[in-house]
């Protein structure tokens, strides 16, 4: 077997590796290379491969037996470059050993400054530099960084809250600053954090019980190993699993020569952006603290100094500039950020140390951003000839694009607090308000002109029209595809739920966070796409109406070739569809006009004719409900402005509608003639063991067909109408829960009897319409060939074929998914993102049959997940003709299907 090269070297204008290799050299390793061969001033060093990492875990946590003759050469060739040597008494040569995953993992995992101070380096090092306080600042942060590090978490010890030993030695170092009478760390003279150094390595064998290594080589093996060790790091671990970052990646090492950034007031030490990372302009963004080492910048230690004019802010205003400072330094420094914006073309995020007047390069990589800033500098670049139109397109994270899309928290104030509670992110964007208990609370307390925040222990159907004025809704149960998370994210909605920890108790009318409580009127805030609840009211930004989005978004649908529709049931959500760029509406559910604002008529005479026992009695109640379901269905196309439209026909199980209260039932007994225990009895009658499977769909056609008959009318009378009026009307009739062609069939003889109807009745020959299917049921999927020699069209109805497919049912997923998740039995959650390889099959499968039949068969997707990023690219891939899904997410569906072109045609 063949060893591999384990250590790569960089320094003095050449590396062995560079950019492309961050998959080996982890992403600070292949950007040291490349700044290095650059020619940019990066402190000589090696990098330990992420091959390392994993043979050294394969092989229980022992080092390959070639890595130490590799790394003996390799330091050989940087104490050459640096001109000193590691662990020698006269010209000591210091180094760093830094962790670097493939993708950047900030602050997870663990890095040691000045490795090699020790005994018989100090003296000769002091002699040098002529700077003894430099040297034992050095020591005491190896020190505290070691113990850490190495001693303590690589071996796996696990103090109590506030016991580590990094804890301890900075509690003895604030109590040295206190006794000496200094407010900041540079005012500790040579004395003073010499004797502290000496009761660090005390404390150290005191609390670990090891002596603190006195041996430079003992020092630096110790802290590779534990480098590797980090990448398994408690912190470490959660961070990949939010992130999806596979376990086997392994991080690599950075052994790199120490420069120092304290060494006096002319060195300094700093981080930057190359363009500002929160808001996107284009102007150097940065902070820098002068004798400092390391973290110091971003650990607050001091109040950094603003890197330049633009920088300056309420805190930092009166400190100096490093543009003041030293200029000739800022001159070098922004000369370095343009070179390495045209390199990398992408916004980077840099750290620097200065010292005594010199300017090193220490780390650079593509820097984080918000979505407002992605989306400015991906317009910026463009135009700036950076990079192309495709590129720009995959510069944007489709879920960034939320941030665009709703009022969000102030990031500024954000920072400032802490959460009071954590849920799940369900609805995207920021709210604030005062706390409703109830759905009637939350409506009075709107219209007396109140911002509100509903919070429920759970949301029911009964609670939506509180959810509709509530600004934002938080509940203690149910899951990301829980009623109340589909509906706030179908109305873009802010919203978290399942947060465990509030204990919600409506009649009392308050909520109890641990020791807190909180009653009607408090006020909270909300930020939905995190799933962070705080108290009070944070202020927050308004971030829609943006025209650089719909510039954006233009360049996004030249690359475009799948379809974009919306899931939109009013001419409310059509048009917001629209605007958001929506080409139809792949699924509008008639049922949502008995629910809400407006509901009680139709709602009466939908239960009429549930509760009806006759076909006369039936049509009767049809005939009254025709023309609300008529004018809603107009409303709704004329708002998509003659774009193709699928209307659903109804679907869900009838007795969720019948009425429960005693009022509603003598009121529907009177209008129908019959005894409030006959209401009683016909309801009963209704109840099914199991609705999700039960009396529905095209079943409620198959066996009462003047229902389907009423609602094609509406439809057919609509069109035609409009039609009339001048206007466009593209119908699409979907059938929903079919198992048979032989359905489809049944119901296809009604739609062309009322179709050639509505033609002679209105004397219109260009009436016309596409009929098709829902698959949502596997043995549909299995069927498609046959179904398709009627369908027009599929529309893949994800929720429900996940459902069955899966068995799980969907509303009772929370006793077990998460489980499954932490488990890893299930990579993610198949209602949130389409489960590729099992119902993906169903897709690709039936799509492909379909096809077979019918060449033209339209093919989209309507369950929730089509406005998840995986899901859009996934069918891509399948052929689908289009997506559909909330109005909110339609531009997040266009740049995912952008995206997935794009990747198609090989661009990155
Ligand atoms: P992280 O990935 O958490 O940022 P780093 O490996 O970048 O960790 O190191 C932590 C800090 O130490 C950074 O501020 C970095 O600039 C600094 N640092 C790392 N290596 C050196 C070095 N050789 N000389 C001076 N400072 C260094
Ligand atoms: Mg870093
Ligand atoms: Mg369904």
């Amino acid at each position: 077997m063949d060893i591999p090269k384990y250590v790569y070297s960089f320094g003095n204008g050449a590396a062995e590796g560079d950019a492309s290799r961050k998959n080996l050299l982890g992403g600070k390793g292949a950007n040291l290379a490349e700044m290095s061969r650059l020619g940019l001033p990066v402190p000589a060093g090696f990098t330990i491969t992420t091959g390392c990492c994993t043979d050294y875990f394969a092989a229980g946590g022992n080092l390959p037996p070639s890595l130490y003759g590799e790394v003996e050469a390799a330091l050989g060739r940087t104490e050459e470059i640096m001109g000193k040597k590691f662990g020698d008494p006269e010209n000591p040569l210091l180094l760093s050993s830094r962790s670097g995953a493939r993708s950047s993992m900030p602050g997870m995992m663990e890095t040691v400054l000045n490795v090699g101070l020790a005994s018989s380096t100090i003296p000769g090092l002091i002699a040098r530099t002529k700077n003894e306080r430099f040297v034992y600042d050095g020591y005491r942060r190896l020190i505290m960084m070691y113990s850490d590090v190495v001693m303590e978490k690589a071996e796996g010890i696990e103090p109590a809250e506030g016991q580590g030993i990094r804890v301890q030695l900075d509690r003895m170092m604030e109590e040295v600053k206190k006794s000496a009478g200094c407010k900041v760390d540079t005012e500790l003279t040579a004395g003073d954090l010499k004797k502290l150094c000496e009761g660090f390595k005390v404390r150290v064998r005191e609390v670990l019980g090891k002596e603190f290594p006195d041996d430079p080589r003992e020092q630096l093996w110790g802290s590779i190993g534990a480098v590797f060790k980090s990448w398994n790091g408690r912190r470490a671990v959660s961070y990949r699993r939010i992130e999806g970052i596979p376990d086997d990646w392994g991080t690599a090492v950075n052994v790199q020569s120490m420069v120092f950034g304290n060494m006096g007031d002319n060195s300094a030490t700093g981080v930057a952006f190359t363009r500002n990372p929160a808001t996107g302009e284009n102007k150097f963004y940065g902070e820098w603290l002068v004798n400092a080492q390391g973290e110091d910048v971003v650990a607050g230690i001091r109040t950094p100094n603003p890197l330049n004019r633009e920088t300056k802010n309420e805190q930092n205003m009166h400190l100096k500039s490093l543009e003041e400072a030293m200029p000739e330094v800022y001159r070098q420094l922004d000369e370095i950020r343009h070179r390495l914006e045209s390199h990398y073309r992408d916004m980077q995020d840099i750290e620097f140390t200065i010292e005594d007047g010199k300017l090193y390069m220490l780390q650079c990589r593509s820097g984080k951003r918000t979505g407002t800033a992605a989306l400015d500098m991906a317009l910026d670049m463009l135009k700036e000839g950076l990079i192309s139109e495709t590129e720009a397109v995959m510069r944007i994270e489709p879920v960034q694009l939320d941030e665009l899309l709703h009022p969000i928290i102030d990031p500024e104030a954000e920072k400032k607090v802490q959460p009071v509670a954590k849920g799940l992110p369900a609805g995207p964007g920021g709210a604030r308000g005062v706390i409703a208990f109830t759905a009637a609370d939350a409506v009075s307390l709107t219209k007396a002109g109140k911002n509100v925040i509903l919070v429920r222990e759970e949301t029911n159907p009964e609670d939506v029209e509180g959810m509709r004025a509530a600004k934002g809704i938080l509940t203690a149960r149910g899951g990301m595809t829980s009623h109340a998370a589909l509906v706030a994210r179908g109305w873009g909605k802010c919203c978290i739920v399942g947060a465990g920890m509030i204990h919600v108790d409506a009649k009392l009318r308050q909520m109890v966070i641990g020791d807190r409580t909180f009653r009607e009127g408090d006020e909270l805030t909300l930020n939905g796409t995190r799933g962070y609840v705080y108290a009070g009211e944070l202020s927050m930004i308004d971030a829609t109406e943006n025209p650089r989005f719909r510039e954006f978004m233009k360049i996004v649908d030249r690359s475009r070739t799948m379809g974009v529709r919306a899931n939109a049931d009013t001419a409310e959500d059509a048009r917001i569809a629209r605007s958001f760029g929506a080409e139809g509406i792949g699924l509008l559910r008639t049922e949502h006009m008995f629910y809400g604002a407006g509901a009680d008529e139709p709602l009466f005479l939908l239960r009429k004719m549930i509760l009806s026992k006759t076909t006369a009695e039936r049509r009767a109640a049809l005939d009254e409900l025709f023309p609300y379901v008529k004018k809603d269905i107009k409303a709704t196309m004329e708002a998509m402005e003659g774009l193709p439209v699928t209307v659903r026909l109804l679907d869900p199980p009838l007795h969720e509608f019948v009425p429960q209260s005693e009022e509603k039932q003598e009121e529907l007994a009177r209008s129908l003639g019959i005894t409030k225990e006959d209401i009683r009895r016909r309801g009963e009658e209704l109840h099914e063991a199991n609705p999700m499977m039960g009396h529905r769909g095209v079943r409620l056609g198959i066996t009462y067909p003047e229902t389907t008959e009423m609602q094609v009318r509406a439809i057919f009378e609509a069109a035609a109408e409009l039609l009339q009026e001048g206007k466009g009307a593209k119908p699409e009739i979907m059938v929903p829960v079919t198992c048979d062609v032989r359905e489809l069939e049944v119901t296809k003889k009604i739609v062309d009897r009322i179709h050639s109807e509505t033609m002679q009745k209105f004397n219109r020959k260009d009436l016309a319409y596409q009929y098709g299917t829902m698959i949502e049921i596997p043995r549909a999927a299995l069927l498609a060939d046959r179904m398709a020699t009627v369908a027009e069209f599929f529309s893949f109805g994800t929720n429900d074929l996940t459902q069955m497919g899966f068995g799980f049912s969907r509303d009772d997923i929370g006793g077990f998914m998460e489980e499954y998740l932490k488990q890893g039995i299930l990579d993610a959650d198949p209602f949130q993102t389409i489960d590729q390889d099992g119902i993906g099959q169903l897709i690709e499968m039936s799509t492909e049959r379909g096809r077979k039949t019918r060449a033209g068969l339209k093919v989209g997707i309507c369950g929730e997940q089509g406005g998840d990023p995986a899901s859009v690219e996934f069918c891509f891939k399948a052929g689908l003709d289009y997506v559909s899904c909330s109005p909110y997410r339609v531009p997040i569906a266009r740049i995912a299907a952008a995206q997935a072109a794009i990747k198609a045609k090989g661009g990155k």
